[in-house]
């Protein structure tokens, strides 16, 4: 297997994470393992997963295939805003680790807040308990505001690992980072390529051409350069293995402007705020 050197970022719990992952959110369950397995020999060693996804099954039977040690490969889950709430959340962690046919996951993560149905809090204490009980490795959360940040601030005593968000050039989420790097928790990026619609885009394509890249390996690098954690997702193998080519080039102060002023603010998914 090849050896790309992905880095490491340090969680505020003592485990670490490999800053470039290997997203399979929309890949069926019946090719995900076929795409996981392409991953982790392309050098990949982190795979993102939720329960919402209906493919876990394929993430534990792509990485058993691969023969990798399983403490090599950093697999995430997710339990869905509907399953918000303390038992509710135990039950789901079960069924996710069931499916992915492994005694602990590295990162548990609250998917959604789900305000309205209000049971986020709940759901904390429940991911608490599991890492507590040492199954899963690392607890995190999705798509969380900064006011949900404080509320969980203000009502447990363990600050996420991870906020996972939507970032993409569009939306760089100035908020969120400051406020994840000012209280310890990694930022890591969903849709960082805004589902592909990165890919029309012409300063994009000249900074490619620059730098005789691609724009998907443009906008990696540059979630890279920001200090986030990236999961890009492809089902193709030669795009899982482009976007992990992206260790042979820097971008420039002035690359770094071009993509700042691609900032609308639109998003690609939900806002967490309106979601359940
Ligand atoms: P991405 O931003 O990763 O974009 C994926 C799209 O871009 C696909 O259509 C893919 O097509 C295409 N693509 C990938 N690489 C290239 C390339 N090099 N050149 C051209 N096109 C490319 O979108 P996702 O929404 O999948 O986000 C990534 C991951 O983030 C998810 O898989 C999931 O793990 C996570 N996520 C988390 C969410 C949350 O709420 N926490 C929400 C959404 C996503 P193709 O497959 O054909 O290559």
């Amino acid at each position: 297997m090849s050896a790309v050197r992905v880095p490491n970022l340090a969680l505020n719990d003592g485990n670490s994470i490999p800053q470039l992952g290997f997203g399979v959110y929309k890949i069926p369950e019946a090719e995900t393992a076929d795409a996981v397995l392409t991953a982790l020999e392309a050098g990949y060693r982190h795979i993102d997963t939720a329960s919402f996804y209906e493919n876990e099954r394929g993430v534990g039977e792509g990485v058993r295939r691969s023969g990798l040690p399983r403490d090599d490969v950093f697999v995430t889950t997710k339990v869905w805003w509907t399953d918000n709430g303390y038992d509710s959340t135990m039950r789901s962690f079960d069924a996710s680790v069931d499916r992915l046919g492994f005694d602990i996951v590295d990162l548990f993560l609250i998917h959604w807040p789900a305000p309205q149905h209000d049971r986020y809090v709940e759901s904390w204490h429940a991911l608490e308990r599991v890492r507590d009980d040492g199954r899963a490795r690392s607890i995190g959360v999705a798509n969380f505001h900064t006011h949900h940040l404080d509320r969980l601030a203000s009502e447990s005593g363990t600050v996420p690992a991870v906020n996972q968000v939507e970032l993409h050039p569009w939306l760089p989420q100035h908020e969120v980072r400051d406020y994840d790097r000012e209280h310890g928790i990694v930022t890591e990026a969903w849709s960082p390529l805004a589902r592909g619609r990165i890919l029309g885009n012409e300063p994009l394509a000249a900074l490619a051409v620059k730098h005789g890249v691609t724009p998907a390996q443009i906008v990696i690098r540059w979630q890279l350069e920001l200090g986030n954690v990236v999961i890009p997702k492809s089902v193709s193998p030669e795009r899982i293995r482009q976007n992990l080519d992206v260790f042979g080039f820097e971008l420039d102060t002035a690359d770094h402007a071009v993509i700042a002023g691609l900032e609308t603010g639109e998003r690609t998914g939900r806002d967490p705020d309106d979601l359940g």
